[in-house]
């Protein structure tokens, strides 16, 4: 039996598309109708921070109406089976399917549509209903504080420090339904290509980071995804 492998999966808004969720860049580059610059950045909530906080309430009660597929369901299952230590998984989506779906192991690099943080004492907890202008603050008790717990564009994501230790010590790294526009994350294959890992693609399509990868499935995540792990289980029994 071969050892068990260090695999570091990286996922993107492709692998919620079949739950429902829409990805960021459709065929209009458009996030739900709004650009970027509008909605996902400090500026946006410094110029229009009704509009902002709008569009994060409204993505955080369509959670209610989704849930995981296939592919968030098998990536549980591969945890479950190789154990926490030999399966990482780091995510872009601020949506909470994976955790739904059972992974233990999981960084949201992006930050959480349910977790609102206070801008004043910086404090984080759990939100699952609109943030709205008279919310108080559940730590400092100030109202009109609370933002969504999101990484905008132009801010430093979450967990670099682990991030980098897990790709730095990975045999095998595998991106899921990700475009690799959204830097550090695009640049993840890189390093763990330099640390010696294999690396595997899934995409509907390829991605602008193809060409770093050195095998590729293409077609939706929700059918590759669980053949993949069920061939990893069966090699690692
Ligand atoms: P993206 O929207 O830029 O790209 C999605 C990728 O997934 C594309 O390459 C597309 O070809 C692929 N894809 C679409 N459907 C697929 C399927 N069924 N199976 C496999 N692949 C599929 O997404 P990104 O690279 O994650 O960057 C978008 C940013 O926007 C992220 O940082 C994220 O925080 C945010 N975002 C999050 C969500 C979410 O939480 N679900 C949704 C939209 C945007």
């Amino acid at each position: 039996m071969a050892a068990k492998p260090r695999i570091v999966i990286l996922t993107g808004a492709g692998v919620s598309a079949e739950s429902g969720v829409p990805t960021f860049r459709g065929s209009d580059g458009l996030w739900e109708g709004h650009r970027i610059e509008d909605v996902a950045t400090p500026r946006a909530f410094e110029r229009n921070p009704a509009l902002v906080q709008t569009f994060y309430n409204q993505r955080r009660a369509a959670l209610k109406n989704v849930q995981p597929n296939a592919a968030h369901l098998a990536l549980a299952e591969l945890e479950k089976a190789l154990g926490e230590r030999h399966v990482t998984l780091i995510t872009q989506n601020v949506d909470d399917l994976h955790d739904r779906a059972g992974s233990q192991n999981l960084m949201h690099m992006h930050g959480e549509l349910l977790k609102a943080r206070c801008v004043v004492c910086e404090n984080v907890c759990h939100w699952d209903e609109d943030i709205q202008p008279t919310s108080p603050c559940p730590f400092c008790q100030r109202t009109g504080t609370l933002r969504p717990h999101i990484v905008w564009f132009g801010e430093m994501p979450l967990y670099m420090e682990e991030i980098e230790t897990a790709l730095y010590g990975a045999d095998l790294f595998v991106a899921i339904g990700t475009s690799g526009k959204v830097y550090p994350a695009a640049g993840f294959v890189r390093l763990a290509k330099a640390a010696g890992a294999h690396t595997i693609e899934f995409n509907l399509e390829r991605s602008d980071i193809s060409p770093e990868f050195k095998e590729h499935r293409i077609g939706p995540a929700g059918h590759l995804v669980p053949t993949w792990v069920e061939e990893v289980i069966q090699a690692h029994p």
